[in-house]
């Protein structure tokens, strides 16, 4: 089965999220002769009211839930009608709809679990992929339909493996037999359990990274609503550009970093299989976007991503002047909670760490007071400056400093890879610090 010659094209939510826009969807995967999977998002917004429908359930909140349900519905009835002409497709979205609803509506009346979470927030590809179908057959645009549930698995530690996917993928593409077209979901997936899961919010992005390592897809292409990455956050800066070239290692760290545009783990599958990433615009399909491979292009920085909700937690510990084995015995505290740790900055007497999770933040606490003083900062924010042999680039450093002047800094960090500077401030001062950095680095 033709591998090494697909390609990969990734819509999210905005790009499947109205019936013009399915349409133009259409256009892209039928614009050339290559073969093709197809990963499409939730249509934009459903996701997070599944969230909510969920949300409410939990909070045994059963009336609310119910509201947002019929909200949703009538939502996604209206989407068909613009969508399809057709009876006959009507009619097989219309099951669709029931199917899906009637299931929505079924819990309402059982009692809320995390399995069943996971199932509630399924339903929105499931949707977009089976109505694009019904889309797709009624203008005679010859396919095959490849439910992710059966392919996209993680292990018991919540880590998809690109080999376990890629046997099962072959299997079904071979079962399917030769398609010019293979639509499937992203962001869903099977645990090792075998119950429906997902790869976290924004994780179709993931998906398309991980079917692209695993047929050695010829080029991972991400459609969104954006021409490719740009310098700074686009939401919060005025003035930002899209970057033309990245490499694999700066598109990592962007997307870690929390440059929305993509997931935080999506570029690791392409990369380890060196399959080239391009961003590109579905509201502008010809303008250039950005090319991610393993060559960085030009050195220098490059673009700078925040990502808030950071805790930092600061030991300090009188006995730590020449203690070896201390950042050990720190370290194994959040490997025993599976806390990951985003940075790590140290002194003769203390050490620093953020994290992006206080789930476990109190075990974590209890645990390490036992090694000295434990203070806690929260709210704050990372802000990443991403680039290439940053530190060859001799006034970046003075540009990026004297920028942010005004600005209390909590930690810095520089020299873990080459390809960034990141500082942790406070949550308040986000907005300030990347125009800050916009107008320092880019003399925007
Ligand atoms: P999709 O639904 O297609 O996955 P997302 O909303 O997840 O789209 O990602 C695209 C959005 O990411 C853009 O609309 C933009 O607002 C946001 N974004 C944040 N940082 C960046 C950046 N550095 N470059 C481009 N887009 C960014
Ligand atoms: N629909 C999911 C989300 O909104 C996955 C994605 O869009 O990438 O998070
Ligand atoms: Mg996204």
């Amino acid at each position: 089965m033709g591998e090494g010659k697909m390609k990969i094209m990734k819509f999210g939510g905005t790009s499947v999220g109205k019936a013009e826009r399915m349409h133009q969807v259409s256009q892209l995967i039928t614009a050339d002769n290559e073969q093709k999977i197809v990963v499409l998002s939730a249509l934009s917004g459903t996701t997070n009211s599944l969230v909510e429908i969920s949300n409410a359930m939990a909070s045994a909140n059963k009336n609310e839930a119910k509201q947002f349900i019929e909200k949703l519905e009538n939502h996604y009835k209206e989407f068909v009608k613009s969508l399809l002409k057709t009876d006959a497709a009507l009619e097989s979205a219309n099951k669709v709809l029931q199917e899906h609803f009637e299931f929505l509506y079924i819990i309402l009346k059982i009692s809320f679990s995390e399995a069943l979470n996971k199932d509630i927030l399924a339903q929105g590809e499931l949707l977009s992929t089976k109505l694009f179908c019904i889309y797709l057959t009624e203008h005679n645009i010859d396919h095959a339909f490849l439910p992710a549930l059966e392919f996209m698995t993680i292990d018991s530690y919540d880590e998809p493996q690109v080999g376990t996917i890629k046997v099962k993928l072959s299997q079904m593409l071979k079962q399917l037999g030769e398609k010019k077209l293979y639509i499937t979901q992203g962001y869903i997936c099977r645990n090792s359990k075998g119950e429906v899961d997902n790869l976290k919010r924004g994780g179709s992005d993931y998906s398309a990274s991980l079917i692209a390592a695993a047929i050695n897809a010829s080029a991972c292409e991400i459609w969104t609503d954006i021409d490719g990455m740009h310098n700074n956050d686009p939401r919060i800066v005025k003035k930002t550009y899209p970057i033309e070239q990245l490499s694999f290692d700066e598109a990592a760290e962007l997307a870690y970093f929390g440059a929305k545009i993509l997931h935080p783990a999506s570029i690791w599958p392409a990369q380890f299989y060196n399959v080239p990433v391009k961003l590109l615009n579905t509201m502008e399909p010809t303008a250039k976007g950005t090319l991610i491979t393993e060559k960085a292009g030009s050195v220098g920085a490059k673009a700078i991503a925040a990502k808030d909700g950071i805790t930092a937690i600061r030991i300090k510990s009188s006995r730590m002047l020449l203690a070896y084995g201390f950042l050990r015995k720190v370290f194994e505290v959040f490997e025993k909670y599976r806390t990951s740790i985003d940075m790590v900055t140290t002194s003769e007497v203390a050490v620093s760490v953020t994290i992006d999770s206080d789930v476990f933040l109190k075990d974590i606490i209890k645990e390490l007071e036992p090694f000295g003083t434990v203070e806690i900062d929260s709210n704050q924010t990372l802000v990443s400056v991403v680039g290439n042999e940053i530190e060859e680039t001799k006034d970046v450093m003075k540009r990026l400093f004297d920028s942010i002047e005004p600005i209390p800094v909590r930690m810095v960090s520089y020299g873990g890879s080459k390809h960034n500077v990141t500082l942790l401030i406070d949550r308040q001062h986000k907005e300030q610090t990347l125009q800050l950095l916009n107008t320092g680095l880019f003399g925007l």
